[in-house]
């Protein structure tokens, strides 16, 4: 029978405080014979060597949920520099915190070091005004670890001693139930660390999991606090969103949430503006795009995600800075351009290495239009082109680019070398390419915004 939401958490906390249940291996159903050989090597290792070693988080609840975890973490009472000394693959990370990451090939053993972080404890926790914690490393025992840890179903730790499962704070029940469930007060833990928040949304959005009541109520209104967070965290934190193959599902959480807006300002703006359901249907169809891919194990880019969700938001942008202050389409579209791109800076920012391609991949959107002459020749060997062909096809699928356009350049590459000269071929009336030139008509008010092709 399920209690109530309000009931659950109070016996998470309670049971927090009075020791873990501990479920034994009858009585569950992680199986060893799941868990990736490396992380057992770990475990055993650091077992014979006389420690305590668990797998704890993602790993443990997505076994029980019958996935395939993405990565281990163990924990353990061994220091940092005791794990290192009994593996040769290992290195030691993290200034924040230190930690141990064992290296086998292209898997990573996280290996942590149980860290006393109860709230309120007197320890040397250093914590900003708002109550983020700024530092954290003080070693404890693994009764401490635990309030270092965010929802009650990634604070299940599977011992290696005897197979068994301890439960903290009922996670186990929430694994059953589906529900995501913060360990505490949601509030104080949201403020320690505002990240919790769009884990919330990624988790429930990974899991399929419902997010308790309580766990749920305060994050619209704490959502601001992610502007205290670094912009690379929240970079790092929206590849997980968007690049784990439920980018979709990961997006309308965070606008159920209104979290949106700390991630990607410009596109939640768009998005609000209601108008514009077209922009919300090739965002749709950009992320479902990506999670096919992610599924199919085929190669995903930030630059194609950040193309995806800040198109729009470009375009409104070049429209709004040439109604201002006039100036040619293409200058308007650059400029704006770097103020988005700008902006996003200061909240999930792209790395540079990333924009400037992403750039030249939307300018291309522009120049497919031009199907004649060396030049629109040399698009086929552009850096970008498989990227911004993909894009034209997305567009195309949405009704934001002509169709036959897309054909056009999708038939292109399966010709001979000989036939594609012939398809480029410049057959004549140069004047009438002035023309074109000289009348903006594209609807969309940016490159390659209208249909005509
Ligand atoms: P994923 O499936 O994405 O790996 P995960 O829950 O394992 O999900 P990780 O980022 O791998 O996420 O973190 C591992 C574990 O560390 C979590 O399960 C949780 O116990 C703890 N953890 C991670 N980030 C936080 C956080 N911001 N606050 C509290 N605990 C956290
Ligand atoms: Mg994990």
């Amino acid at each position: 029978m399920r209690v109530s939401a309000e009931t659950a958490l109070n016996t998470a906390e309670d049971q927090v405080l009075a020791g873990p249940v501990v479920i034994r291996r009858p009585q569950h159903t992680l199986s060893r014979s799941n868990v990736s050989g490396n992380a057992l090597k770990v475990l055993y290792r650091l077992k014979k060597c006389g420690h305590q070693a668990f797998i704890v988080g993602g790993g443990v609840r997505d076994l029980l949920l019958g996935l395939s975890p993405k990565d281990y973490d163990v924990v353990t009472d061994a220091r940092p520099e005791q794990v290192r000394a009994l593996f040769r693959n290992c290195r030691l990370i993290g200034r924040r915190f230190r930690l141990a990451h064992v290296r086998f090939g292209r898997e990573v053993i996280e290996v942590v070091t149980f860290r006393s972080s109860q709230s309120g404890a007197a320890d040397d926790r250093e914590h900003a005004d708002s109550g983020r914690i700024l530092r954290d490393n003080v070693y404890g025992t693994i009764d401490e670890d635990v309030w270092r840890r965010d929802f009650t179903v990634n604070a299940l730790y599977y011992n290696i001693a005897d197979f068994s499962i301890l439960d903290y704070a009922g996670g186990m029940e929430d694994v059953a139930s589906r529900t995501l469930r913060l360990i505490g007060d949601p509030v104080v833990r949201y403020r320690e660390d505002p990240v919790r928040m769009l884990r919330a949304a990624r988790l429930s959005a990974k899991l399929n999991f419902s997010i308790a009541k309580r766990t749920a109520r305060p994050i619209r209104e704490m959502a601001e606090l992610l502007r205290e967070v670094p912009a690379a965290r929240l970079y790092d934190e929206t590849l997980k969103l968007f690049h784990a193959g439920h980018a979709a599902t990961s997006l309308e959480r965070l606008r159920q949430f209104g979290l949106l807006e700390y991630l990607f300002p410009h596109t939640a703006r768009t998005l609000l503006a209601g108008e514009n359901n077209q922009a919300l249907e090739f965002i749709r169809a950009g992320l479902e795009n990506t999670d096919r891919r992610v599924k199919s194990e085929k190669p995903v880019t930030p630059m194609f995600l950040y193309a995806v969700l800040l198109w729009f938001p470009i375009r409104e942008t070049a429209q709004r800075i040439r109604t201002e202050d006039g100036g040619s389409e293409i200058e308007a579209f650059l400029d704006a351009c770097d103020e988005v791109v700008g902006e996003q800076r200061e909240y999930a920012a792209l790395p540079r290495r990333f924009s400037s391609p992403m750039k030249e991949m939307l300018l291309m959107q522009r120049r497919f239009h031009n199907r004649r002459g060396a030049r629109a020749r040399r698009l086929l060997q552009h850096r970008q082109f498989r990227a911004a062909y993909d894009f034209l096809v997305l567009r195309a699928e949405c009704g934001d680019a002509d169709p036959e356009l897309a054909r056009w350049w999708t038939e292109i590459q399966t010709l001979s070398p000989g036939e594609q000269h012939e398809a480029f071929a410049v057959r004549r009336r140069r004047r009438s390419r002035r023309r074109r030139r000289a009348s903006p008509r594209s609807p969309a008010g940016g490159p390659g915004g209208g249909k005509a092709g």
